[in-house]
């Protein structure tokens, strides 16, 4: 079955475009976390981005750094949040490669994306062992 992706993609359901080549396409996102919130998506229907080609995912990469600076110039962001909602555990509603690019404010009043936890003794360094590349 078509991903909702692939469905905006091929112009069946409606979206406001603000990019596309041969690998990708931006749209911006219909509950956006701040206004001009965009998502860059593959063209590929792949779920995750580890089985995109490498190289599809450095031009989607320099896409969203392009709406990036965009967001800056345009938007006045004082910074943006960039992240993958990769699989289904991260989160990620949408089963198709898409990379969010938020604009921040300075006292947006957005709540942090993440809670976060604290190390217990030792174990920041068995973690560092295990994901040392
Ligand atoms: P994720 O949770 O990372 O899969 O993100 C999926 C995103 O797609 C969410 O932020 C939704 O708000 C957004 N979204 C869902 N439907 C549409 C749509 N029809 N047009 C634009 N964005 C959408």
């Amino acid at each position: 079955m078509a991903t909702l992706f692939e469905k905006i993609r091929d112009g069946e359901i409606p979206s406001v475009k603000i990019y596309e080549d041969d690998v990708c396409f931006a749209i911006l996102d219909i509950n956006p976390v701040n206004k001009g919130h965009a998502l860059v998506i593959s063209k590929d229907p792949v779920p995750i981005f580890t089985e995109i080609d490498k190289g599809k995912l450095d031009q989607m990469i320099a896409v969203a750094r392009r709406l990036d600076e965009k967001m800056r110039l345009s938007l006045k962001a004082d910074g943006t949040n960039i992240m993958i909602n990769n699989g289904p555990a991260s989160g990620q509603e949408v089963p198709h490669l898409h990379i969010h690019v938020i604009p921040r404010f300075e006292k947006d009043g957005k709540t942090p994306i993440f809670s976060k936890e604290k190390y217990a003794e030792g174990e920041m360094d068995e973690m560092g062992d295990l994901l040392r590349l």
